[in-house]
């Protein structure tokens, strides 16, 4: 993507102050979503790297992963696997906990969800300190999957989530 409709896609991402919490600068991406050329250009932009890649499977976490992941699956003809918060998938499960600023958290997916070998792409919206992409990486590597790679729409640089991620392909779309 060239730096103007990278500046334009940025601009159109609405940036909420204190939210969810004091001194949290939320980024929300409902404002570029509701645009499709801009849906249209994030989604070609996260599966540009993989395109080449034989991507079988495309892991998204709950919950604006959700949005993002299944589009770039659909786009790369690749399976779409929900990575879920603790107690919300049906069938046997695998769990990895993960640190929070404040606490720890969980996710967890089917047991059955990727067979060992199969080439995975893990997708979300937004990385910050990288502790839920490394947790999901560290699920798909348990169950011997290859990860191909990690994409991102919004990287917080100054966070460095990409040091968390030292051994994988990471790419994001748009660096703050
Ligand atoms: P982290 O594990 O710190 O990399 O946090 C990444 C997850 O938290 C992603 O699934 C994001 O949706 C969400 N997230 C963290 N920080 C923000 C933020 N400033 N704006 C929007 N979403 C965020």
């Amino acid at each position: 993507m060239d730096a103007s409709s990278a500046e334009d896609l940025k601009r159109s991402i609405r940036e909420i102050p204190d939210w969810p919490r004091k001194g949290i600068l939320f980024y929300d991406v409902t404002t570029l979503l509701k645009q499709g050329s801009y849906f249209q250009q994030a989604i070609d932009a996260l599966m540009e790297p993989y395109k080449q890649s034989r991507v079988e499977l495309v892991l998204g976490i709950e919950a604006r992963g959700f949005i993002f992941a299944p589009t770039v699956a659909y786009a790369l003809e690749a399976g779409f696997v929900p990575v879920r918060k603790p107690g919300k998938l049906p069938a046997a499960t695998f769990d990895e906990s993960y640190e929070l600023e404040y606490g720890t958290d969980r996710l967890e997916i089917h047991r059955d969800a990727i067979r060992p070998g199969q080439r995975v792409l893990i997708v979300d919206d937004l990385i910050a300190t990288g502790g839920t992409a490394r947790a999901t990486a560290a699920l798909a590597e348990k169950m011997g999957a290859e990860v191909v790679g990690l994409s991102f729409a919004v990287e917080l640089t100054a966070l460095k989530g990409r040091e968390k991620l030292g051994k994988y392909n990471v790419h994001s779309v748009l660096k703050y």
